[in-house]
């Protein structure tokens, strides 16, 4: 099979590579259907995170089971699923809490690269979701969102405690913050401030249910916000991005007793004892449970409730991988999809 290896920061290819096999009795092996480039590739791809060794890549995925393990229950060959980026038993208790991201077997689910044509994913029964039938083609850029940004935009907004009668701010416009936007919205929020400075992702912003966009930045944009909550800030905010400047804004953004939920992959942030202590704010956040919603995403897609398949903006052929990297990293592309 052919599959997508990070070489070195701005070297991705295309190669040859070893098909993936069954490993363990809880291992399904799946022909992807579709993949993406997402945000958090595009650490590695810049240098920011170190390279030792060509190491494959992608961990969003939709596709096609091909085989499974003998202790595998409840996929079977020829189901098309959805799975997320951590493997999860989804039967310990924390996992029955709702934090399969923690599973007390938790692993990467994408250690084999998602960006391939075939990936083994590991504790089958627990991690992979079947759709009810073989979805229609249109479905699936939302099925693969499911996979990861929408399940992490979702568990944004819940953390943040998005809902009736709540004003809630979205700190980052790219797909997991535009689809905190969608998650919120569905929850039931009454007012939903994007801030966002780019027309393309304002337009989309505002289709997902955005009331309010907000361009300024920094101290201003908290300024902002302020003004149009009345002096107090928002009840909830998601910070989508993972910067010191945008947690910053995040923090700055909520009303003291409020909610902040945090889903982007920090990168230099750090939060003082006195921000901890004098802010009075709910926090949670961290590496999305996207297992927790999965049933409910696909039930709502497959009853054409939501369409966040919308912010796939490129689709390519998965060979020509390397050049969504590109319109990602150059920010033409909100996100690419990949097709085998
Ligand atoms: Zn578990």
């Amino acid at each position: 099979m052919h599959g997508t290896v990070l070489h070195a920061p701005g070297d991705i290819r295309f190669e040859e590579r070893e098909d993936p096999k069954i490993l363990k009795p809880t291992d399904a092996i799946l022909r992807i259907t579709a993949t993406c480039v997402c945000g958090s590739d595009l650490w590695p791809y810049r240098g920011v995170n170190q390279i030792k060794q060509p190491t494959p890549i992608g961990h969003e995925y939709v596709g096609v089971v091909e085989q499974v393990g003998a202790d595998v229950r409840n996929v079977k060959p020829g189901q098309f699923v959805v799975g997320s980026f951590f493997a999860s038993d989804n039967t310990c208790e924390i996992c029955l809490a709702g934090y399969q991201s923690r599973c007390i077997q938790c692993e990467l689910s994408c250690q084999g690269g998602a960006q391939s044509e075939l990936i083994r994913i590991p504790l089958a029964d627990g991690t992979l979701v079947a759709t009810p039938e073989a979805p229609d083609a249109e479905l699936i850029p939302s099925l693969l969102a499911a996979s990861d940004v929408l399940g992490t935009g979702w568990f944004g907004a819940v953390a943040a405690d998005a809902g009736p009668g709540k004003t809630v701010v979205v700190v980052g416009d790219g797909a997991v913050g535009l689809l905190a936007i969608l998650a919120s919205r569905e929850l039931g929020a009454e007012r939903i401030i994007a801030m966002s400075r780019h027309e393309s992702r304002q337009a989309l912003a505002r289709e997902f249910g955005a009331t309010d966009i907000v361009v300024e930045r920094g101290d201003e944009g908290i300024a902002r916000v302020k003004e149009l909550t009345g002096g107090y800030g928002a009840h909830s905010v998601v910070e989508a991005v993972g910067t010191e400047a945008s947690m910053a804004q995040a923090i700055g953004c909520t009303r003291p007793g409020g909610h902040l939920g945090f889903v982007g992959v920090p990168h230099g942030i750090e939060v003082s004892g006195g921000v901890l202590f004098n802010t009075e704010l709910h926090w949670h956040g961290g590496p999305a449970p996207v297992r927790r919603f999965l049933p409910d995403l696909i039930d709502r897609i497959w009853r054409r409730e939501i369409n966040p398949g919308r912010v796939f903006d490129l689709t390519l052929p998965l060979a020509k991988v390397a050049d969504a990297y590109r319109a990602m990293d150059e920010r033409r592309a909100i996100k690419a999809m990949l097709v085998p």
